[in-house]
C-alpha cells in the first residue's frame, strides 16, 4: 500500500518536468512571405475557439462601413476565424470592446495624417491571443474630403479589421536600400500586394477589391497554428 502513492509521486514529478520542458521549447511564428504578425502590439496569436463579432457605434457608421467586409468574411471564415459582423454597441472612448468584440468607429484623422485610419488591437494579457479591438475609420472618407478609389475603400476596411485579429504590415527591404519602403512588399505575377501592405495593399479590381490575397490568409492561419502551439484552445 505504501508503494503505490510513490510510484504515483514519481509520475506526476516526471509529467511535470516534461511539461516545463514543452514550454519552454513553444516557438511561435511570427513572419512569413507577404505576412507579419501583430508581435509589435503584443498579439501572436487567434485563439481557434474565439468567437469574433464586428460591431459599430452606430447605426449610419455600419450602414456606411459594414457593406465593405463582405468579400472578407467567407475567407476569413474559411482559414478558420470564427467573425461574423453584428449590429451596433457602445464602448467607453479608450477602452477595449468586450472580448471577442471589433468595434468600428468614425474618427477624424486618427493618426493625425489625412486619409489614415487606425487599428488598435486588444489582447489577452495571459496568453497574447486576439482578443478583438477597436477601429478608426478616418472619417475624411465618408464626408467628401478625402474619397478614396473604390478598390481602395473596400480594402482599407478589411486592412484595419487584420489589424485587430493580430496582422501587421508585410513591407521589407526588397532592394536593400537599408529602408523599408511604403508599398515595398511581395507581390504576384499579376503585381497584387498584400491587403495588409502599407499603406495600401490588396486588389484593385472591382471584382476582388476588399479579398484578402492568398499572403493574408496564411497570416491569419499562422496565427491560429500559433495558438496550437502554444496550448491556446
Ligand atoms: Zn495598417
Amino acid at each position: 500500500m505504501l508503494r503505490r502513492p510513490a510510484i504515483v509521486a514519481a509520475a506526476i514529478a516526471a509529467t511535470v518536468a516534461l511539461t516545463a520542458t514543452q514550454a519552454s521549447a513553444v516557438t511561435v511564428t511570427t513572419v512569413g512571405s507577404g505576412w507579419k504578425v501583430f508581435t509589435a502590439k503584443n498579439v501572436t496569436s487567434i485563439k481557434p475557439s474565439q468567437q469574433y463579432t464586428v460591431t459599430f457605434e452606430s447605426t449610419a457608421t455600419k450602414n456606411l462601413t459594414a457593406k465593405y467586409l463582405a468579400q472578407a468574411v467567407p475567407q476569413i471564415n474559411a482559414a478558420g476565424v470564427k467573425l461574423t459582423v453584428g449590429g451596433v454597441e457602445t464602448v467607453a472612448a479608450g477602452k477595449c470592446a468586450p472580448r471577442g468584440h471589433i468595434h468600428v468607429t468614425r474618427v477624424y484623422q486618427p493618426l493625425g495624417k489625412k486619409g489614415f485610419s487606425r487599428a488598435l488591437p486588444c489582447y489577452d494579457t495571459t496568453d497574447n491571443s486576439a482578443f478583438g479591438g477597436i477601429v478608426q475609420m478616418d472619417s475624411e472618407y465618408y464626408d467628401g474630403r478625402n474619397t478614396l478609389p473604390t478598390a481602395n475603400m473596400w480594402n482599407v476596411h478589411v486592412h484595419e479589421m487584420l489589424h485587430v485579429l493580430g496582422l501587421d504590415h508585410p513591407n521589407v527591404d526588397l532592394n536593400r536600400d537599408g529602408t523599408v519602403a511604403d508599398y515595398e512588399c511581395v507581390q504576384t505575377s499579376y503585381k497584387n500586394k498584400p491587403l495588409m501592405c502599407s499603406p495600401s495593399g490588396g486588389y484593385k479590381t472591382a471584382t476582388n477589391q476588399g479579398k484578402l490575397l492568398a499572403y493574408d490568409i496564411n497570416g491569419l492561419k499562422a496565427l491560429l497554428a500559433n495558438a496550437k502551439v502554444q496550448g491556446i484552445k
